[in-house]
């Protein structure tokens, strides 16, 4: 698949980037393209350094909620390509041993993950440079500066200077390590590719519970996506053989739905975020965005429209405290702090909810309470 949308940013190499920069963004997904471009409005230069090869491929559901829409609007809107068949997905609990299919109102438009990330990237404009295939390995500030320490195959270690850092490196999370800031456990999750007949799925991102799985089971999840069905496992925190349990899970949801052989399996990580104080903007001059900091619904999964709305918000405090001139070390993260409060309140709830909709009765309770009902607390979560 060409994944390649027209580029306006400046690509640059570990060895060949400038030694200083207005601020330096850390991670090429939706949080840190939306705060390169944010900070790209104040600053002369701008240096987003990401680890992997761009385009990049991140596992996904590739599920759009109504706010990454809303999110999206001043960019002309999600770009027709990458939108798959069925283009709206509804979302339904499935508690496969009560029988019990919810049907509720929450929809999410259906994209290709891959090609999603490739158009943010597109965005960005020429004062962004861009390091590829680079890892930031160790940021320290002073009161005046940052300094981040990169690392690539070819080039040897090269220290960056910034009046600011904004760290957008999702579950991986190396600067919020680094700066010794609460660090939290991660989920394994595990995502299978298999073909289906196109149509023969229902247009549900169904989200499946069965107590016979293994314990160590989260939640499974199957949506259609084209003539491929993605099949999800998520396993809690420290979970051993992770293969074998989602190939269980994979047997019996084979009963269920008609699917066909399997394409691609993947592995990856998320977040696992239990109580507010994992939810964490910065330190001095280094401001967290996305899964990094903590952006993310413990209860859903979702966490793409909160990357996206956190990343602006640190690129725009960034922003402003630089046109301001503000020398203070923790101007722009005092802004950020702000702006973050109404989404900090919305992931508290969510954390508060979530003992309750994870537990074996909260799974029983939603079976018997009217499906508008289930739908309605959906929608919060
Ligand atoms: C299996 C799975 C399915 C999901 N499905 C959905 C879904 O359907 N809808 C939804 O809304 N959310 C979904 N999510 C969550 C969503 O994908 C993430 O929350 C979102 O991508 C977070 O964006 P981000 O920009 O914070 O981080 P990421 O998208 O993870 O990007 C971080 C980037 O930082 C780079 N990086 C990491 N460390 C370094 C370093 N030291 N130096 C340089 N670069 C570094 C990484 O390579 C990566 O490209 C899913 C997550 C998983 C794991």
């Amino acid at each position: 698949m060409d994944l390649r949308y027209g580029k306006r940013y400046t690509a640059v190499s570990a060895g060949s980037c400038e030694d200083r920069y207005d601020a330096v963004v850390v991670g090429a997904g939706p949080a840190g393209i939306m705060a390169a471009l944010g900070c790209a409005r104040a600053c002369q230069r701008v240096l987003l350094v990401e680890a992997a090869r761009l385009p990049r491929e991140k596992s996904c559901g590739g599920m759009l909620n109504r706010y990454s829409l809303r999110a999206l609007e001043p960019f002309g809107g999600v770009p027709e390509d990458m939108v798959l068949d069925p283009r709206w997905v509804h979302f339904r609990y499935y508690h496969m041993d009560a029988r019990v299919k919810k049907a509720t109102r929450v929809r999410f438009l259906n994209v290709d993950r891959a090609r999603f990330d490739a158009w943010l990237l597109s965005l960005l404009p020429a004062n962004v440079h861009v390091c590829e295939a680079t890892s930031v390995a160790d940021v320290r500030q002073t009161p005046r500066e940052v300094r981040v320490d990169l690392r690539s195959g070819c080039a040897k270690r090269r220290t960056v200077q910034a009046a600011y850092c904004i760290a957008a490196d999702g579950p991986r999370a190396t600067v919020r390590e680094r700066l010794g800031l609460r660090p939290f456990d991660r989920y394994l999750t595990v995502q299978e590719y298999v073909r289906i007949e196109a149509g023969a799925l229902e247009p549900y991102f169904d989200c499946v519970y069965a107590r016979r799985l293994s314990r160590d089971y989260g939640i499974g999840y199957l949506m259609p996506k084209g003539d491929i069905a993605i099949v999800g496992s998520i396993f809690y925190p420290g979970t051993r053989d992770a293969d074998r349990k989602h190939q269980e899970a994979l047997d019996l949801l084979r009963r269920e739905y008609p699917l066909g052989p399997s394409v691609k399996r993947e592995t990856w990580m998320a977040a696992h975020l239990r109580t507010p104080a994992d939810l964490v903007a910065g330190q001095g001059r280094v401001l967290l965005a996305g899964e990094g900091g903590g952006f993310l619904s413990c209860t859903s999964g979702e966490g793409i429209s909160f990357a996206l709305n956190s990343g602006c918000m640190a690129g725009r405090a960034v922003a402003r405290a630089l046109s301001d001139k503000d020398r203070e070390a923790c101007a722009a993260l005092e802004r950020y702090e702000c702006a973050l409060r109404p989404m900090k309140r919305n992931l508290a709830f969510r954390m508060g909810m979530f003992p309750l909709i994870n537990s074996y009765m909260g799974k029983n309770v939603a079976c018997l309470i009217p499906t508008p009902l289930v739908s309605k607390v959906t929608e919060r979560l």
